[in-house]
C-alpha cells in the first residue's frame, strides 16, 4: 500500500515538472540576461521558482520510502555499528524431525514442526540483519541423529550452538519457558542460555523456570557454547493453541534473536 501511494505520488510530481521544467529554465536564463522583467517572465520566474519547489518535494517524498520491516542492527533499540555477529558461525538446532515427531499435543501439534518452524524464522533474522555465518542441522521435516547434529556442528568449528525444543510433561499440569546449558559449561554458555531465557519469557510472556543443567547429548558433546531451549510445553492446552499460531513463533524467533545479540553485545 505504501509504495502504491508513494509510486502515485511520484509519477504526478514527475508529470508536473515534465510540462514545467523543459519550457521555463532556458527562456529564464535568457530573460535574465536581457535584464526584461515583462509580464511574461515574471511568470517563467513563478515557474521555476515552483518548480524548484517541486523538485525539492520529490526529494522528500522519496527519502519517505518505507523501511522493508527488517530488524536491523542500529534499529530497534540495537546500537548502531558493525554487528558484533559479524563472522560468528552459529548453528541452530531444530530438535526431532521425520519419524521422531518429539512431544505431540493433545490437538496434534508435533513438536518437530515448531521447533523446525521458529529455527527458520531464527535464521533467516539471522542472515538478514547480521554478517553471522549461519547453519541448520535440519532444514526439512528428517530425522537425524544426536550424533549427526552435534558432529556438524563440531565440523563447522560453531561459535555458538542453539538447540530448540517444545517441552511436555506427563501430568499435563507444567507450563512455561526454561533453557539449558550443560552442567560443566562454561560461563559463556550460562551467560548465553540466560540471555535467550530473559528474552523468551519478556516476549512471550511465559512462566519462567529459569536455567537448568542438563546433560542433553547435544550440549554435552559439541565442542562451543550450547543450550538448549524447552519453550512452553506442548502437553499443556492453552501453550499447545499459543504455539499453534505462526504469531507465537516469529516472537520466539524475535526473543531468541535478540537473545543472541544480548549476548554479543555484552562481552
Ligand atoms: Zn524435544
Amino acid at each position: 500500500m505504501m509504495r502504491a501511494k508513494l509510486l502515485q505520488r511520484t509519477l504526478v510530481l514527475m508529470l508536473l515538472l515534465s510540462l514545467i521544467l523543459p519550457a521555463s529554465f532556458p527562456r529564464l536564463v535568457e530573460a535574465r540576461s536581457r535584464e526584461v522583467l515583462n509580464k511574461d517572465n515574471l511568470e517563467l520566474i513563478l515557474k521555476g521558482v515552483v518548480s524548484l519547489y517541486l523538485l525539492n518535494r520529490l526529494n522528500s517524498v522519496l527519502r519517505e520510502e518505507p523501511a522493508t520491516g527488517h530488524l536491523e542492527p542500529g534499529g530497534s533499540g540495537v546500537p548502531a555499528g558493525p554487528s558484533p555477529l559479524a563472522g560468528k558461525i552459529i548453528i541452530l538446532d531444530p530438535g526431532h524431525g521425520g519419524s521422531d515427531p518429539g512431544a505431540v499435543g493433545a490437538r496434534g501439534l508435533k513438536e518437530k514442526d515448531v521447533n523446525l518452524d521458529i529455527a527458520k524464522r531464527v535464521y533467516r533474522l539471522l542472515k538478514e540483519n547480521t554478517g553471522a555465518q549461519v547453519y541448520l542441522t535440519r532444514d526439512t521435516d528428517r530425522f537425524i541423529s544426536l550424533a549427526e547434529r552435534s558432529s556438524l556442528a563440531n565440523r563447522l568449528d560453531g561459535d555458538i550452538f542453539i538447540s530448540i525444543h517444545i517441552n511436555a510433561a506427563e501430568n499435563g499440569r507444567e507450563r512455561g519457558i526454561e533453557t539449558y546449558a550443560h552442567h560443566n559449561a562454561g560461563r559463556e554458555a550460562w551467560a548465553l542460555a540466560w540471555y535467550l531465557q530473559e528474552q523468551l519469557v519478556k516476549e512471550l510472556v511465559l512462566q519462567n523456570r529459569g536455567l537448568k543443567a542438563g546433560n542433553f547429548h547435544v550440549i554435552r558433546e559439541t565442542r562451543m557454547d550450547s543450550v538448549l531451549l524447552e519453550i512452553g510445553f506442548i502437553s499443556d492446552a492453552a501453550e499447545e493453541a499459543l504455539l499453534a499460531k505462526a504469531s507465537t513463533r516469529e516472537r520466539a524467533a524475535q526473543a531468541i534473536f535478540a537473545g543472541i545479540l544480548a549476548y554479543y553485545q555484552n562481552r
